[in-house]
């Protein structure tokens, strides 16, 4: 069968016709889904038919069967989680990365990817005002990269207790000691585990969820040996960076490794007015962030930075021991995360850094800021509103009196489909959590939002 042939064509106009008329209705549809995954697995499932269906009639069918079950994640009226939405450059070049359909792994058997993956990854250090000489993996999401940095991290810190992680393992290893924030992720703990590590112990924060420096000072001098302290840029629902200045000058005086969890965070480095949230936090050893939260660009496409190459490259390759091996020089893409067969996920993080230009970064990620100041404000002025948090970044939290009301306007809101809020639970109090995620949240979304909690808080009043 030749590559020219009409199938592709069909099936790829088909593509190209339904996503354009999927994303030209999110300004208009109710963002939540209208039906739920036990009520479309009929329609996807039964008996794997004996014969098939032309390639345009399955896009087509997709498509249809699956519009009621989508939820309008890319809308600017989506404030679930902390989820972003896609840059039309990002879109676009992800759709050619699938095309192109190059295995990422080795330099020189995809150069073109690998260049521009090391492009990205160069823009990416500049931008985010980390060590200009760290390597940079395009893993998963910011799980992975939290895995890969922290991976990083025991393969160094065994090798400085003269343990070789490669040949033995972990069994009978010297324990590292890991330290997180009360208020870390919890995928944080979940690397951990991939890791072989245990459970971390845990250190106090204060009321916005940063953690505290003498607190982290006392559970490091309480014991001896290797430690890992896991710090984080943006906490989900105060949006609170760490105090990173203090928190990794106590850390370095332990001889502790540093990564740091900057999901959604770590972007205020990259705009001018939110800087100094995320200051210091280029002197930890490794970073993890996500492209597909505040970047914008389609999933899955996590990003794990390490300043020591060669754990990184030990920890993730293929050669055992980097201390043998040259760690100058770029490396090959999979020797920097867990995958060895993957997409070209940093072609569309290229793509989105290339039509925004660092000024373009800048006022996306102040923008978001900017709509969640509002939205704290519009929600503030409401009778019977309590914001929670300090609203320095992109979450705003939010409360209604008791938890009952608090669960019953969340599931008005969400119910409405005006917008999309999650519900969750914060410092014991159920709570509205509201993170501005998208490029395209702006004025006409802030009223939109804080209309509909209004009118939400209101109906539950007045049942
Ligand atoms: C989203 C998030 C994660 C996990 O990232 P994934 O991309 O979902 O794997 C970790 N930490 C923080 C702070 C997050 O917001």
């Amino acid at each position: 069968m030749s590559h020219g042939d009409d199938d592709f064509a069909r099936a790829m106009a088909a593509a190209y016709r339904l996503s354009t008329d999927w994303l030209q209705s999110l300004p208009g549809r109710p963002v939540g889904p209208r039906a739920a995954a036990h009520d479309l697995t009929g329609v996807f499932g039964g008996p794997l038919p004996r014969t098939g269906m032309p390639a345009e009639d399955v896009v087509e069918f997709l498509a249809r069967a699956a519009e009621p079950g989508l939820m309008a994640m890319p809308s600017g009226r989506f404030f679930g989680w902390v989820i972003g939405g896609t840059l039309p450059a990002a879109l676009a070049t992800d759709w050619l990365v699938s095309a192109w359909d190059q295995n990422s792994g080795l330099r020189y058997a995809t150069p073109a990817m690998a260049a521009v993956e090391e492009s990205a990854g160069s823009w990416l250090l500049e931008l985010l005002g980390l060590p200009t000489d760290a390597d940079v993996g395009f893993a998963t999401g910011a799980t992975m990269a939290n895995f890969t940095g922290m991976a990083a991290a025991r393969w160094r810190l065994l090798a400085n207790a003269g343990w070789d992680l490669d040949r033995d393992g972990l069994f009978g290893a010297p324990r590292i000691r890991c330290f997180v924030g009360r208020e870390r992720h919890d995928t944080v703990d979940l690397g951990l585990r991939y890791l072989g590590l245990g459970m971390p112990q845990v250190v106090d924060a204060d009321v916005q969820g940063r953690i505290l420096p003498s607190a982290l000072d006392a559970a490091l001098a309480a014991g001896e040996g290797p430690a890992l302290v896991c710090l984080q840029a943006g906490n989900l629902h105060s949006g609170a960076f760490d105090p990173f200045p203090e928190a990794i000058a106590i850390a370095k005086e332990h001889g502790a490794w540093v990564h740091v969890d900057g999901a959604f965070g770590l972007w205020a480095a990259a705009a001018p007015g939110l800087k100094h949230l995320a200051s210091g936090c280029g002197d930890a050893d490794s970073w993890g962030t996500d492209a597909h939260k505040t970047l914008n660009v389609p999933y899955d496409c996590g990003i794990a930075i390490v300043r020591d190459a060669s754990a990184l490259r030990s920890a993730m390759g293929l050669h055992t021991s980097y201390l043998m091996h040259d760690a100058e020089g770029p490396g090959d893409p999979f020797e920097k995360v867990p995958e060895l067969s993957r997409r070209a996920r940093g072609v569309p993080v290229w793509a989105a850094l290339k039509s925004l230009g660092s000024d373009g970064v800048a006022a996306q990620v102040s923008g978001m800021a900017a709509a969640a100041a509002d939205i704290a404000a519009g929600l503030a002025a409401l009778d019977g509103v309590e914001v929670l948090n300090d609203v320095d970044y992109t979450q705003v939290c939010v409360a209604f009196g008791d938890d009952a009301t608090t669960r019953a306007v969340t599931a008005r809101v969400i119910g409405d489909g005006a917008v999309w809020m999650s519900g969750s639970r914060w410092h014991n109090r159920d709570v509205l959590r509201v993170s501005v995620s998208n490029w395209h949240t702006g004025g006409e979304e802030v009223d939109a939002a804080v209309a509909a909690v209004k009118s939400a808080l209101a109906a539950v009043r007045g049942s």
